[in-house]
């Protein structure tokens, strides 16, 4: 189904040019008379703008002209979308950055306490549409640029994603900081500028995952703010004194620059412009000039490539163990380069109050978002021994205050680990901290359980083995004042297994749990914009009071029942499967048929999510299609199944599921029997923005990962929110979607995560020949096997990973998720209560805002207050 795809165009929705425009097209156009005519707009409203003094434009056609004017230096006659997307943003941050300053200034007036988000990835995707809908201008930009001859939609889908994260957990920081300044919490995100995100997929003619460079800085970016004036010179390499007392001196090595470049951060009808500070890396002095005078220019110039690849690019893994088997340098180096400027921000701005260090729990909370910044810990540790000449005890008080700890997955394959040796190659320092935090950690332990030298092996920060390796959980846990998981199940494997010598060691009170949540006004109200107003007008309230308080919306429950509401919601929701429909059209060329029921599948390729179970029920559905005679099938339900998501490059398995479903879609497509009850598409380059257009049409959605591996899902919160039906394991946040919108709003399945464990002992010790285990699946592979999808040999790895040990267990959950599917479409043939689920569901959802989960975090976990920045 899918051919080699221009990597420009992939992956970025774009909606129909009404008329495509060249960059010629802007000249003015001379007519026979030698008269001059107006290229493009209303051409009184941009001469008044053009005018500049007394003016009597509107402020925001004045400042949009102005940019065009002054900072794109272009004119009416040569602006195209782009421009036009260009100075409209630039436009928009000039609003944003009065209510930064505003904010920043009543914050450092209040001096509350402030809460601090450190996050390795932050997911954004695109801003100016967010940005508008926060300050509340968003019809005022669509007239203006409308004025100007554009329209809104063609210059929104100019933006690039900023795509600085790999999937739900960079997001999620994504969605907290949205959140937190929509909540009026003084609450600030530290990430890196990579100049690459992740990269951009495409599939090549076979099926396979091709990755192209994502150099999303190209075209620039209005929404960042160069700090050049902030910035922290990062040490590594050297070597490392002890001068007792556990204090030491760190000296020599490499010095790099860390530069600040700020991204306001609106909330959502306050004035509140809270601050996420991206660090990008850069030689200390340019270039070496002793080396560049010795005429030795390769080695000026690597020096400074080595400083510059620091924050070059975001690695592509998500819950995989690759990386840290590779044990890359660089990587270990982003993260302290990144944990070491954040902290040194953090105090900066702490001493300036002039208050002694021994208060800074009562002015900062630091979360680390899942291990990646571990290193702050032994770095804060570092600065007040080292630095600040407190004494241990004073010091790791301090540090165990100011942490928090979120941990995002129990898969033992993705907990960090980093070889000994190579953080004393980097971080020589920061070892010896490590082994003394250990020391007195275990001999504690040691006091607790004496002699019990199994738990004191498991309880260590230093893994034993060839090399050793520093276990960041571990540390994470110890240095930080709560640990939470991010859905209750989750958080209860959690405390039950991998971190229950701690939790049996610390008490369970520092063990805690935050389910994760979206922000309704991405998730809801800017990618369904139809509903969002269809919602306003049944609740009868301004859409200001149910975006910022989303339980509200359980009043459309009392609206179930009212047919004529039915139909609306069904309307939208039908538009909606078009609007998804044109994308696919225009983007791969492929006609897609919205009367059927859109089944959707998008997130990170990986085996625990098990997209492989999907194909091998949608390959169960052909071939029970082909076998039924044409009378029979026209009374099934017809179905088209999308998938999206990109693979780790690394990740061989991962990689052939992608390159299974691409063939099927493309055999099943193809087949006259076939292709009016089933359609299969697999689209590339899965990005926030597609997200936004695939989300509000879908009727069900799969979340079909092995019980206990999904620590909660995000994507799951954000179709239900938009009217989409829920298929999934018993797993994650499912859990608590199911008890808050009811069961039988829900197609559960599959085995629980109690049996997990037995069933892969049996599978390893007692194994039951597939064919007789399960004769659907088994001949679901055999047709792949025998070349039904195409070149059968290549397959073989993946189906072999199902016939042997089967760890994620397919084979056993294979029929009850058929006979789930079969469950789906019984109910969507009865389309009235179909709708009336569908309502239910998006009724239920107030409790996966994520206003209602960063509260949780600013209340239990930080003690941070909302601060209001009055509005002018
Ligand atoms: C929400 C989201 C995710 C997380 O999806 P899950 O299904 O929860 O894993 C990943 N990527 C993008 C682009 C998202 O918007």
């Amino acid at each position: 189904m899918t051919s080699t795809i221009d990597p420009k165009t992939i992956g970025k929705p774009q909606r129909a040019r009404r008329h495509v425009r060249t960059l010629t097209g802007y000249l003015p156009e001379v007519d026979a008379t030698g008269k001059e005519h107006w290229p493009r707009g209303e051409e009184a409203v941009w001469k008044s703008a053009l005018r500049d003094v007394d003016a009597d434009s509107p402020a925001i056609i004045k400042s949009i002209v102005n940019h065009v004017q002054t900072s794109l230096a272009r004119q009416a006659y040569n602006l195209d979308d782009l421009g036009a997307y260009q100075a409209a943003a630039l436009s928009v941050r000039d609003n944003l950055l009065v209510n930064w300053n505003e904010t920043q200034l009543s914050y450092t007036r209040k001096n509350p306490k402030r809460a601090y988000y450190l996050s390795l990835e932050f997911l954004m995707g695109r801003t100016l549409d967010n940005a508008l809908l926060n300050l509340g201008l968003k019809e005022q930009y669509r007239d203006s640029v409308k004025k100007l001859g554009f329209s809104v939609e063609d210059i929104l889908d100019k933006e690039r994603d900023a795509a600085l994260g790999n999937g739900g957990l960079g997001r999620l920081a994504a969605c907290y900081l949205d959140s937190g300044a929509s909540t009026e919490l003084p609450l600030w995100g530290y990430g890196l500028r990579y100049k690459y995100g992740i990269f951009q997929q495409l599939i090549s003619p076979e099926g396979n995952q091709l990755e192209a460079p994502d150099p999303w800085l190209e075209n620039s970016n209005p929404w960042e703010l160069p700090r050049l004036d902030v910035n922290y010179e990062i040490r590594f390499y050297g070597h490392a004194d002890r001068l007792g007392d556990g204090k030491g001196i760190w000296q020599g090595g490499q010095e790099v620059l860390a530069v600040a470049y700020d991204v306001m951060i609106p909330g959502y009808g306050t004035k509140t412009t809270n601050n996420l500070r991206l660090w990008e890396s850069k030689p200390k002095r340019g270039f070496d000039l002793n080396s560049f005078n010795a005429g030795n220019y390769e080695a000026a110039v690597a020096s400074s490539n080595s400083a510059d690849a620091i924050t070059s690019v975001l690695y592509p893994n998500d819950h995989t163990s690759c990386m840290y088997r590779i044990g890359k340098e660089l990587r270990l180096k982003q993260q302290y380069f990144w944990t070491a400027a954040s902290l040194a921000d953090i105090l900066r701005r702490f001493k300036q109050q002039g208050k002694p260090i021994r208060e800074l729990p009562d002015f900062v909370a630091i979360q680390l978002n899942d291990t990646h910044p571990t290193l702050a810990i032994p770095e804060l540790m570092r600065i007040l021994l080292d630095e600040e000449d407190l004494n241990w005890e004073q010091a790791w008080s301090i540090v165990t205050n100011v942490f928090f700890y979120t941990n995002h997955t129990v898969l033992p394959e993705a907990l960090e680990k980093w070889a000994v040796p190579l953080i004393e190659h980097v971080l020589p320092r920061h070892l010896q901290i490590i082994y003394d935090i250990n020391l007195f950690f275990l001999q504690a332990v040691e006091r607790k359980y004496p002699g019990d030298r199994e738990r004191l092996a498991r309880m260590s920060l230093i893994e034993e083995g060839q090399p050793k390796q520093v276990r960041m959980a571990n540390l994470a846990v110890i240095g930080s004042r709560k640990v939470n998981g991010v859905a209750e199940l989750h958080s209860d494997l959690v405390r039950t297994t991998i971190l229950k010598d701690f939790v049996d060691f610390e008490g369970v009170s520092k063990f805690s749990n935050v389910t994760n949540g979206i922000t309704p006004r991405r998730w809801l109200d800017q990618c369904n914009a139809e509903l969002s107003d269809l919602i306003t007008k049944t609740l009868k309230l301004e859409k200001e009071v149910w975006l910022k308080d989303l339980f509200k919306i359980k009043g459309l429950l009392e609206f179930t029942e009212d047919a004529a509401f039915r139909k609306e919601w069904w309307a939208i929701k039908q538009r909606n499967k078009e609007r998804l429909a044109h994308y696919v059209q225009t983007t791969l060329g492929l006609t897609v048929r919205t009367d059927a029921m859109f089944d959707v599948q998008i997130k990170r390729l990986h085996e625990y999510k098990r997209q492989t179970l999907n194909i091998l029920g949608v390959i169960h559905r052909y071939l029970t299609l082909k076998a039924l005679s044409p009378a029979e099938r026209k009374k099934t339900n017809p179905r088209v199944v999308f998938f999206a998501g990109k693979a780790a490059p690394a990740y061989y398995i991962a990689k052939l599921t992608i390159r299974l479903i691409v063939n099927v879609a493309r055999i099943v497509n193809a087949d006259p029997d076939t292709k009016d009850y089933l359609q299969v598409y697999f689209l590339p380059d899965y990005s926030v923005s597609l997200a936004e257009v695939l989300i509000p049409a879908s009727d069900i959605s799969q979340h079909i990962s092995t019980a206990g591996t999904e620590a909660s899902g995000t994507s799951n919160m954000k179709f239900c929110l938009n009217g989409g039906l829920l298929l999934g394991t018993v797993d994650g946040a499912n859990i608590e979607i199911a008890e808050e919108v009811g069961e039988s709003n829900v197609f559960f399945f599959g085995h629980l995560t109690p049996a997990v464990e037995d069933l892969r002992y049996q599978h390893l010790y007692h194994p039951v020949p597939l064919q007789e285990k399960c004769p659907a699946l088994h001949r679901v592979i055999e047709q792949i096997s025998a070349g039904l999808f195409n070149d059968a040999e290549v397959y073989e790895p993946l189906l072999n990973t199902i016939r042997q040990n089967d760890y994620y267990l397919l084979s056993d959950d294979f029929d009850s998720y058929i006979a789930a599917l079969a469950m789906v479409d019984e109910a969507y043939q009865d389309r009235d209560e179909w709708i009336k689920k569908s309502i239910r569901t998006t009724a239920q959802m107030g409790k996966f805002s994520s206003d209602r989960a960063i509260l949780e975090y600013a209340e239990s976990f930080w003690n941070v207050e909302p601060v209001t920045v009055k509005k002018k």
